[in-house]
């Protein structure tokens, strides 16, 4: 079984984003990116299903600036097999991204994709079901848990309610939670080794795809800032201050 792994580079999420003065989006210079980090998930799970013996190679691809090579070359170094980086210069949204993707998959014909959950970036949630929709492919979404069957996965997902358990059929799209496991470091010696793993290059215009956006970004700006609370010596007054006040109860 071959898993095709999708890895966006992202922000870091420790870093506080800062709004560009004109308010045409968020400061990236100088700003440390890593790979986002449900995808780091993905990578995770297919690559201890390769060691558990149930996938034969994992592929990582990422789409995006020359840059994104290394978030592809970390995936490597955490045990995927080769990489794929397709470039595109700029904001390339969900659609365009799984129009790629649908690409890279009718080349690399694999038997599952695994992909992060959502971008910590742009908090779409689009881009595995997108990518699904186009491959005609069943598609199991926010995945914290994955059974490998004969033919098909079971795969426990999170909802409003709690938790859901489904089976889809292979070839499937899995985008995957946060709870579904713990993403291992690279070690040393793995990071070296990954140097020498292969990192295939094309471009999105290779694959035909338009990449121009369709969205339009009119302004960014940040939120209010948050006014300083107050304390109250009493129960008896916050009461009071929430309803004469706040006026909220
Ligand atoms: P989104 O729909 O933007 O929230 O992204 C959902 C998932 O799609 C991410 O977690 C990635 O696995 C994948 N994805 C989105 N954009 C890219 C990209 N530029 N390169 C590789 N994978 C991506």
């Amino acid at each position: 079984m071959k898993i095709l792994v999708a890895v966006k580079r992202v922000i870091d999420y420790n870093v506080q984003i800062r709004v560009k003065e004109d308010g045409t989006g968020v400061v990236t210079d100088n700003v440390k990116m890593s790979t986002n980090p449900p995808d780091d998930n993905a990578i995770e799970e297919a690559v201890k299903l390769k060691e558990a013996g149930k996938a034969t190679e994992v592929v990582a691809v990422s789409v995006g600036e020359e840059k994104a090579q290394e978030t592809v070359r970390k995936a490597l170094a955490v045990g995927a097999d080769r990489g794929i980086l397709v470039k595109a210069d700029g904001v390339i949204e969900p659609l365009a991204v799984s129009k790629i993707l649908q690409k890279v998959v009718e080349k690399e014909k694999p038997d599952l994709v695994f992909m992060g959950k959502q971008a910590i970036d742009d908090d779409c949630n689009q881009t595995g079901q997108m990518l699904a929709a186009l491959l005609n492919w069943p598609q199991a979404t926010f995945a914290s848990k994955i059974e490998v069957k004969d033919k098909s996965l079971e795969v426990t997902r999170e909802i409003d309610e709690g938790l859901e358990t489904i089976e889809v059929n292979v070839p499937a799209i899995v985008t995957c939670d946060l709870r579904l496991n713990e993403p291992r470091y690279a070690s040393l010696p793995n990071i070296m080794k990954a140097k020498k793993k292969p990192i295939e290059q094309i471009t999105a215009s290779d694959l035909g795809v338009d990449t121009k956006p369709r969205i339009e970004q009119i302004k960014v700006e940040e939120p209010p800032k948050r006014k300083a609370g107050i304390k109250v010596a009493s129960v008896e007054e916050l009461v009071q201050k929430l309803k004469n006040e706040a006026k909220v109860i």
